[in-house]
């Protein structure tokens, strides 16, 4: 006979830990199990300050079995496997699972093989990346010597769409303490976007950020490969191709790919579900979860929700969009579990980027799923009148006020 939980949630990053922990501590559920394969569960958001080295990475981290509510079941393994229709997930080594409800959120996985040659380059350390060894991104940053000083970023989907820039920033105010480095230096963003932020007013501010640091924006340019050997960054043009702040750094052709020579490179690797999701009948025409954009309800099972990285919304994949989705799944749960009806509140889109600009620094993008900017009123509190400006209030908000939400409030269940 297979085990059997009234709610099994699969993942133990944010989403899972703050859907079980709020199950258990606000709607008293107690028959909630994790499956989690991990040792160690990682505050994501600390590792862009990792790659500015302002922030230790051994603070990003702490015991999967401390952020696990006690309550909850915790089956150490992997999900392999769906069979929605009898209502169990398999498992690797555990045996099949039975639940009356599903939530679903193992976040997302680097999939180094739709960028030929990221994987090698990053392994040889030729290429860095804070998603991947945000240590090692500060290891590059300080002895760095000047020339082109790429920072770029995939055509897929990815956590924190604005992580690849905000390094940027970050470097770029350590170079500029050098004048000998800064001067031999030049900074390039190259995105295959049209725009260097979503939200007008971000944009804005983002836009004198740029000038002021004097960085080369390269729209249009969508990584196709990385030559980590010659140390070239290939792209294609998208038909929106434009640049601003043009920047003469060294390029070459190769049939339709243009090539941009890189002193250093940072990016962000391609991200998609992990395999078991693509394989199995939950997922959408692109490969993500097929949930609904404001209950978090999957499109086709009724009793399975699912969010967080793994999920196909239109909007940005942080911690801070989970963090107004689990409200949801939660009470969807407890009514369902209860009085098998659906409750009435609904996710707008919510997401926010902690753009910092430099070291001190910082704009919160806050929006929803029109890019319309919601600026949380708790922040005039914290005496911040306009959070699309830089300031260093939000600096401190990121370094120090928002880890301890996380696992002090977050992670245990508490209304932030
Ligand atoms: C460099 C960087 C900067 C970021 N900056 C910010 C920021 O400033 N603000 C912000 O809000 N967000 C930020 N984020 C994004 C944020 O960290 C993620 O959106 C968030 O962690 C996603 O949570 P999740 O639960 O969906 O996935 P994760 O937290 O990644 O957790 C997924 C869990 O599922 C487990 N799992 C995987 N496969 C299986 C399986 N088969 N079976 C069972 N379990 C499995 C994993 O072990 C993992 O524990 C950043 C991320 C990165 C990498």
């Amino acid at each position: 006979m297979p085990t059997h939980h009234q709610v099994l949630i699969i993942g133990g990053g944010t989403a899972g830990i703050m859907v079980a922990s709020q199950l258990i501590k606000q709607k008293k559920r107690t028959s909630v199990a994790i499956i989690e394969p991990a040792d160690t569960h990682y505050y994501q958001a600390a590792w862009t300050l990792v790659g500015a080295g302002t922030y230790d990475y051994k603070d990003t981290a702490r015991p999967m079995a401390s952020v696990i509510p006690k309550e909850a079941t915790w089956i150490k393994d992997k999900a392999t496997g769906f069979d929605p229709e009898n209502n169990t997930v398999r498992t690797a080594s555990s045996g099949d699972i039975t639940y009356d409800y599903l939530v679903v959120a193992p976040g997302l996985v680097y999939d180094m093989s739709l960028v030929p040659g990221l994987g090698e380059a990053l392994d040889k350390g030729v290429v860095c990346s804070n998603y991947t060894d945000p240590d090692h991104t500060w290891k590059v940053i300080q002895e760095f010597k000047g020339g082109t000083a790429l920072f770029t970023q995939p055509t897929t989907p990815i956590k924190c769409g604005g992580a690849p820039q905000k390094i940027m920033y970050l470097a770029e105010d350590h170079w500029a303490k050098n004048k000998a480095v800064r001067d031999k230096t030049e900074v390039v963003f190259a995105t295959a976007g049209t725009i260097i932020f979503g939200v007008p007013q971000i944009a804005k501010t983002l836009m004198e950020v740029v000038d002021r640091k004097d960085i080369n924006l390269r729209f249009g340019y969508q990584l196709k490969k990385v030559d980590g050997p010659n140390r070239i960054a290939w792209y294609a043009f998208a038909d929106h191709m434009k640049e601003h702040n043009h920047k003469g750094v060294k390029t070459e052709t190769d049939g339709d790919l243009t090539g941009i020579h890189f002193d250093m490179l940072h990016t962000a690797p391609p991200s998609t579900a992990p395999k078991f999701i693509q394989d199995s009948s939950l997922v959408n025409g692109t490969g993500w979860l097929d949930v609904d954009q404001y209950t978090m309800q999957h499109k086709k099972y009724d009793n399975i929700f699912g969010l967080g990285d793994v999920a196909g919304l239109p909007t940005a994949k942080t911690g801070a969009a989970i963090r107004k989705q689990v409200p949801i799944v939660v009470d969807n749960i407890d009514l369902l579990i209860g009085s098998d009806k659906m409750g009435k509140m609904a996710y707008n889109g919510y997401s926010s980027c902690p753009l910092v600009t430099g070291y001190g620094k910082m704009v919160l993008a806050e929006f929803d799923y029109d890019n319309k900017f919601t600026p949380d009123p708790k922040l005039k509190q914290m005496l911040i009148s306009d959070s699309s400006k830089e300031h260093w209030r939000l600096w401190m908000l990121k370094k120090y006020i928002l880890p301890y939400l996380y696992w002090n409030k977050m992670m245990r269940g508490k209304d932030v």
